[in-house]
């Protein structure tokens, strides 16, 4: 509907007569619907007995996770408000690895909450900034929560447990694969914090998932350039070749003028000698392992075969900087230059065919601890579930690892902090009252739905929970195995980093009053 004034009589066309318009209310009511809506359709995938979702693409292709951030990316979403909690889980994602559906259905909790207070005239401006008060009064309850043992491996694996309990392990338990989690991070654990840039994940499907290992090293998928190469080096000396070791495409493109056989036999040897020359280079350097970003001549590799030679053609050139940081190996970019002065060196190099693919495993590299969790999994979707898990876990335990900090989980931080929320809002004055409390109900959506989720009612439930948290101090829903209780989560293990809750608040707060705050939607055809 095009906007028009009148003046002087005559119709003024500001906008576009293709562009939309919403104002007041019904902007608002809009875009909390749009936001409530994308928040409702993630919650049943919240905690240990959330369900999984399958989504398919307008070509077909499936996907099946429980991962919040996933979803989200992989529902296309086209309401701008929508849109802005598909950003709260991404920015969830990007700075913590996990918590994703925490925060939108908090986000969707609080914009749900909203509505209420708009309806008995609340003034969107008072509801911002008592959102914003709450949230401060959160993020100082939440440090109260703080656990204060130091946080060793054990409490490590229970963060990863915590964060892999109901997702895709493709049968295995989360205890089993946190160990490797663990391993994995306190391998690349330095001074100054955890390298996590240094942990890789290779997924190679065909397995089953209890094939999932960690590799001291680095692993690419790149086969020996030549057959007769030996599969395994132990204690490999490692070049990285940026040249060609080939005749030149352009020398064989020119044109011979032969008149004769023996001037062919003579080009030929010429040939030949120029390609022993190039490999018999390589040998004279002592390299055990060659890694090459261009082409070898099949004739090159098979003399660098016959002396036991693996090499690698054509890799890539981020392979190559892989190689490099995990060696030490410095690249050479001419074959004159290759001495032992570049080399790299690694425990072992091996390879491996698993069905259609070859991969190359370097494995302890002398420059930097780099590891790589080898994610199996008998099918596709089992193996990038496993691998979307896995690298949750990765990050959760990265972020704990990195802060030092984590806080009960199973809704216990959540009832906690609505709690002192509930408890200051009584200090506050006038309307601003009543959004600071409607923060608190809408944080009690954490345990509310990890309890619908586990079959518990849910009014029940936080009613209990509650009265656990007054009497107790600290009360969750604890799944265990088939069981629901309520309980102290920490003596269950069931413990998530303080930076993932600090994160949800914010986020969440972020996002719900910013669409709150709009009156005024116009968009373009
Ligand atoms: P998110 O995307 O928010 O991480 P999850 O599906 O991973 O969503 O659920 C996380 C919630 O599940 C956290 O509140 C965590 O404390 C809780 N949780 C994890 N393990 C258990 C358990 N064994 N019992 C109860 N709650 C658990
Ligand atoms: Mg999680």
């Amino acid at each position: 509907m095009a906007q028009q004034r009148r003046m002087g009589g005559q119709p003024l066309f500001i906008l576009s007569e293709d562009s939309e318009r919403t104002q007041g209310r019904d902007a608002q009511s809009s875009n909390i619907m749009a936001g409530k809506a994308v928040s409702e359709s993630v919650r049943t995938t919240l905690g240990p007995r959330g369900m999984d979702k399958m989504l398919v693409d307008s070509s077909g292709n499936v996907v099946i996770t429980n991962d919040g951030a996933t979803i989200l990316n992989e529902m296309d979403i086209e309401h701008p408000a929508a849109q802005m909690i598909v950003e709260v889980a991404q920015s969830q994602e990007d700075e913590v690895g996990d918590g994703t559906t925490t925060a939108a259905v908090i986000a969707g909790n609080l914009l749900a909450e909203a509505e209420a207070l708009i309806e008995q005239d609340v003034h969107a401006t008072t509801i911002v900034e008592g959102y914003h008060e709450a949230a401060r009064i959160a993020l100082e309850a939440i440090e109260d929560q703080v656990l204060p043992a130091d946080v060793d491996d054990a409490v490590l694996t229970q963060v990863a447990t915590s964060s892999m309990t109901g997702k895709g392990t493709g049968g295995l338990t989360p205890e089993t694969l946190a160990e490797t989690v663990v391993e994995a991070i306190r391998h690349v654990e330095t001074d100054e914090g955890v390298d996590r840039d240094r942990v890789e994940i290779h997924t190679q499907v065909g397995a089953s998932s209890s094939a999932t290992e960690l590799v001291p090293g680095i692993v690419l998928d790149e086969e020996p350039a030549h057959d007769d190469m030996p599969t395994t080096v132990e204690n490999a000396d490692i070049a990285i070749l940026d040249v060609e070791l080939g005749v030149r495409t352009g020398e064989i493109d020119a044109e011979y003028s032969i008149d004769s056989i023996d001037q062919l036999t003579a080009a030929i040897d010429a040939e030949e000698g120029e390609l022993r020359q190039y490999a018999q280079q390589v040998i004279d350097s002592g390299v055990d392992v060659l890694f090459t970003t261009d082409d070898v001549d099949d004739r090159v590799a098979s003399l660098l075969a016959t002396e036991g030679i693996l090499t690698f053609e054509n890799i890539s050139n981020t392979k190559a900087r892989k190689v490099a940081s995990a060696t030490g190996a410095r690249r050479v970019g001419a074959l004159d230059d290759l001495s032992s002065d570049d080399f790299g060196h690694a425990d072992r190099v091996r390879t491996e065919t698993y069905g259609d693919d070859d991969l190359a495993f370097v494995e302890g590299g002398a420059a930097a601890e780099a590891v790589t969790v080898f994610v199996r999994g008998g099918t596709d979707h089992v193996a990038d579930e496993l691998e979307r898990t896995i690298t949750d876990a990765l990050d959760v335990v990265a972020t704990a690892l990195d802060s030092g900090e984590v806080v009960p989980g199973a809704g216990a931080t959540e009832i906690a902090i609505a709690d002192a929320v509930r408890s200051a809002a009584a200090g506050i004055e006038g309307r601003k009252q009543l959004a600071v409390t409607a923060f608190a109900d809408a944080l009690d959506i954490v345990p509310r739905t990890l309890a619908g989720n586990s079959g518990q009612d849910p009014i029940d439930s936080l009613v209990d929970l509650r009265a656990a948290h007054e009497s107790d101090g600290r009360a969750g829903l604890v799944t265990d195995g088939e069981s629901v209780t309520i309980g102290d989560p920490v003596e269950h293990g069931v413990v998530d980093p303080a930076d993932v809750k600090r994160e949800a608040v914010e986020s969440a707060t972020e996002a719900a009053t910013m669409i709150v705050r709009i009156d005024d939607v116009i968009a373009a055809e």
